[in-house]
């Protein structure tokens, strides 16, 4: 038997967690199986422990999007026993069994090695939350921002996707304004590179369809208003990139940034990239992320702190990235 964190609902469909047991004649079908060294508490995970939003389509379930861990065994070609691996979503954690266990069996088709350079614990600080900001610069890239375009907005700027998308866009000579709630952590901000930091108040509220050209780009993950309010105010040919829903799930705008100014709204979409968007994303993040500000970003938890860092990350009050080592604790 071995731990894990399970969610399951009652005959009246009301959602509860608990720390179980589980073995491995529990776990679901796949041609590996992982031991987790590392795993970490996303956006996502927070919903789907607390069932605030509808994440989890198979139950019971054992939560948890990120892991990453050893092989300890294989029936596939892909990996043996012994490789050191990485996962990040593939519905892991929605709809297959996930990383809040010491074990999880899956498909090595959703595995990549683990990049060369990071260990479990620096991929776990990054997380689905540092990847899905790395294919956001990515998709930036790709449609032709570069530093000299001007200066790059991200919003959600204190959470997991913001904080990696600053230090990112900063390493790679971005001029970043970060909107924040928390303009108490101004500074800690300013020292992951964000130039100017402005409170999110400035772009949450309902706006118009056209504003001042401040930017030449923006990562947004908060949805809602605030997408609204940063696509009226991109620059003539200016690229958004969209990845997250922390305001809501809404868009309320207008065709007017898109028809008038040519503006570009990419879709980021984490969990089913296909393999070769992760392996250049993880690479990327080897490459360009400063591991001082990874340090920075992220703080370490147990198993045991997984459930209240649950609702923390929901309610805003977790700052940057944590990661859960499951090994000591
Ligand atoms: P997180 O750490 O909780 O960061 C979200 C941040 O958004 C918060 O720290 C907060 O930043 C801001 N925020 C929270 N509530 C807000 C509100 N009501 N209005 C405006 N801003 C608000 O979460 P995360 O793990 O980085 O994920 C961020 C978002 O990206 C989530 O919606 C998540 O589902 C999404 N996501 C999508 C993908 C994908 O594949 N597309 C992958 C990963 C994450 P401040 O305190 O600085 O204001």
């Amino acid at each position: 038997p071995f731990r894990a964190i399970v969610v399951s609902r009652d005959e009246n469909k009301k959602q509860s967690v608990a720390i179980t047991e589980l073995t491995h004649a529990d776990l679901m079908e796949g041609d590996v199986v992982v031991e987790v060294e590392a795993t970490t508490v996303n956006y996502k995970d927070g919903l789907a422990i607390t069932g605030r939003g509808p994440v989890v389509r198979r139950w019971p379930m054992v939560p948890g999007i990120d892991a990453a861990g050893t092989v300890i065994s294989s029936t596939g070609t892909e990996f043996k026993a012994g490789d050191k691996v990485l996962l990040n979503g593939f519905g892991v954690g929605e709809t297959h069994l996930g990383a809040y266990a010491r074990y999880m069996q899956l498909k090595s088709d959703w595995l990549i090695p683990l990049p060369e350079g990071l260990s479990a614990h620096d991929t776990m600080a990054v997380g689905t939350a540092g990847y899905t900001a790395m294919l956001s610069v990515m998709a930036l890239e790709r449609h032709g921002i570069t530093p000299s375009s001007g200066p790059i907005a991200v919003t959600g700027a204190n959470g997991g996707v913001g904080t990696v998308a600053i230090a990112l866009l900063s390493k790679l000579g971005f001029e970043v304004v970060a909107s924040t709630g928390r303009m108490g952590e101004a500074d800690f901000l300013k020292s992951l590179g964000a130039t100017e930091v402005i409170d999110r108040a400035e772009l949450s509220e309902p706006g118009k369809p056209l504003g001042k050209e401040r930017f030449a780009g923006g990562i947004d993950a908060v949805g809602s208003h605030t997408l609204a309010n940063l696509l009226a105010q991109t620059r003539y040919g200016g690229v958004v990139a969209a990845c997250g829903l922390a305001q809501g799930m809404d868009l309320p705008t207008t065709v007017a940034p898109f028809i008038l100014r040519g503006v570009t709204l990419c879709g980021i979409d984490s969990v089913m990239a296909p393999k070769p968007a992760r392996i250049e994303a993880w690479q990327r993040i080897a490459k360009d992320l400063d591991m001082e500000k990874l340090k920075a970003i992220s703080k370490t938890i147990g198993f045991e702190d997984i459930i209240g860092a649950a609702t923390d990350i929901l309610d805003g009050k977790i700052r940057g990235r944590v990661v859960v080592d499951m090994i000591t604790s």
